[in-house]
């Protein structure tokens, strides 16, 4: 039987219990307390690798989470094919979430790509909108950030409300640092994207994603030589 939903007053003192928890302690959690009104999106990024493999691992109830992921359109075909793997590996679906209009479509309206010139509407009309839809009817989210990774993700609570999205947010990798997620990697032999080695430590669309050089912040390459950093959706 499915738990009685947590008031959003509570969330708070239940993120402070879970704050030293192990992150598939965290996943359990939601789990028992969710069941299929559980989300989560995924673009595929090491630490969305982990918590898939971490979700699986929890059993047939961990299954019943709505696992999505934003295909924009401008997606790297090896995240795509990453995807497949994972869904095999693991025996999980991984629903491929599309905006309304086609890039073909979007491009033909605006007469071109926009990703250089309007990278936040982009974001928006790729990301944002198809997220806030697929998210309605939900009671929570999942999502892979960690709190070292930008400015925006530093003050994320294990578990928290999403005022954004209208729901709960966890986070059960916040606490974690790159070292923790790469040596749970290779511990579970969870299956990543090849980009990863070719100097891409972070993955978004093709167009906004570049190479990163030794010594640069892992998120250097994205939308590099603009002051964005965030596709907004974990900005709050
Ligand atoms: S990351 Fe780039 S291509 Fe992808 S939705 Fe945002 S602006 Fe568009």
């Amino acid at each position: 039987m499915q738990a009685v939903l947590p008031a959003r007053e509570d969330l708070n003192a239940i993120s402070r219990e879970l704050e030293n928890a192990w992150p598939d302690e965290v996943l359990c959690w939601a789990v028992q307390t969710y069941g299929p009104t559980l989300a989560m999106a995924t673009a595929f990024g090491a630490e969305g690798c982990v918590l898939l493999d971490m979700l699986a691992k929890l059993g047939p109830k961990a299954h019943q989470a709505h696992l999505f992921n934003l295909d924009t359109g401008y997606q790297f075909a090896e995240t795509l094919q990453l995807r497949e793997r994972i869904q095999n590996k693991y025996g999980l679906h991984i629903e491929l979430v599309r905006p309304e209009e086609t890039v073909e479509q979007m491009e033909a309206r605006l007469g071109g790509p926009i990703y250089h010139t309007q990278p936040d509407a982009c974001c928006r009309m790729r990301k944002i909108v198809p997220l806030r839809q697929t998210l309605q009817g939900h009671a929570a989210w999942i999502s892979a950030i960690r709190r070292d990774q930008t400015r925006d993700r530093a003050n994320h609570s294990i578990v928290e409300w999403d005022e954004k999205f209208g729901l709960v947010k966890i986070s059960p990798l916040a606490s974690w640092t790159k070292e923790d997620v790469w040596a749970y990697i290779i511990a579970n032999d969870v299956p990543v994207n090849p980009l990863h080695q070719q100097g891409y430590p972070s993955i978004g669309c093709q167009p906004c994603t570049h190479h990163v050089q030794q010594g640069e912040d892992e998120r250097a390459g994205r939308w590099r030589g603009m002051a964005k950093t965030e596709c907004g959706i974990h900005s709050k």
